[in-house]
């Protein structure tokens, strides 16, 4: 933590001198869009298309819940124009890390444009503390406020092209009905009481309130919690309840604690199956966000509408 605080302190004097030194040079590398991750990147170049260039922060893949910035990504936030991130304490420690660098380079969060009534909210354990749950992008719906603010927020950067951007966001909005409708229509193959996702951490509470899913999970929003031991026994004894088959891995994070569940289960006399690898935090192998929720749906019928 410390090394980082002192690596953005040297950057900001170091910045506010070269600013005035490289104007130009600054000026070039100041044409790029940062985003946090992959996901908000895909949205930010169906709205920019062409017209921008952008980068991402964290790797392709990782858990967004432990990014910690590198030196080297410090330096490449700075050398951005702006930067998006999703907010909501999706990206561990990138939300420090921008407000120790301040002014030098816009950051706008998307999470702060969503309607307060649409967010979902935690309790943190052992405290009473509500914390937002950040998975908002798995209501397409609420990816539509997400496409709009991208909108906003590159126009005035580029007068010229605004109309385009504009432009692409409505293609983006077509493209998010058609992703809602195909999403309800396979949500019908589902048996009404068997519509119910486990997961580690809690990313699909968005999904499960806008398709009519329960969900649960061992972790909340987060996925810094320790699991305990009891954690995973008194989960199993709810799925034991609720006549649970089936349970999902998550692609940005390691089986392990999937599979103790599902031995606690089996030694519990009740035998559930893996349905799959859900995208939760990353594209992983899809091309874009509407080939991921769609992977994510199709995984989910595939193994919830079996017998
Ligand atoms: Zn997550």
């Amino acid at each position: 933590m410390k090394k980082i605080y002192l690596l953005v302190s040297i950057l900001i004097v170091g910045i506010a001198i070269s600013a005035c030194q490289t104007k130009t040079v600054k000026n070039k590398y100041k044409s790029v869009i940062m985003s946090s991750n992959e996901i908000i990147d895909d949205l930010v170049k169906s709205i920019g298309g062409n017209f921008i260039e952008t980068s991402i922060a964290m790797r392709k893949g990782n858990d967004p819940h432990s990014y910690n910035a590198t030196e080297k990504d410090v330096i490449r936030i700075t050398d951005s124009s702006l930067i998006i991130y999703n907010g909501g304490n999706l990206e561990g420690r990138l939300e420090w890390v921008l407000s120790k660098i301040g002014n030098i380079t816009p950051a706008v969060s998307i999470i702060d444009c969503l309607p307060k009534d649409k967010l979902i909210y935690d309790k943190e354990k052992n405290n009473n503390k509500k914390s937002v749950n950040p998975h908002f992008w798995h209501d397409p719906m609420l990816w539509k406020t997400a496409a709009h603010f991208i909108a906003d927020n590159l126009a005035p950067m580029n007068i010229v092209n605004q109309q385009i951007y504009f432009q692409n966001e409505e293609v983006f909005l077509y493209i998010l009905d058609r992703l809602n409708n195909y999403i309800k229509e396979q949500v019908q193959k589902i048996p009404k009481e068997k519509r119910i996702i486990v997961t580690e951490h809690d990313a699909f509470a968005y999904f499960g309130r806008a398709y009519g899913f329960e969900t649960y999970y061992l972790q909340g929003s987060s996925t810094s919690s320790e699991i305990s031991s009891a954690d995973i026994n008194d989960l199993a004894d709810v799925l034991i309840e609720k006549n649970v088959t089936t349970l999902f891995l998550e692609a940005t994070l390691p089986d392990k604690n999937i599979r103790l569940l599902q031995s606690t289960l089996k030694a519990k006399g009740h035998f559930v199956k893996i349905g799959g690898t859900l995208y939760s935090d990353t594209l992983g192998y899809n091309n874009n966000y509407e080939a991921m929720m769609r992977h994510n749906i199709d995984t989910i019928v595939n193994a919830l509408s079996s017998k």
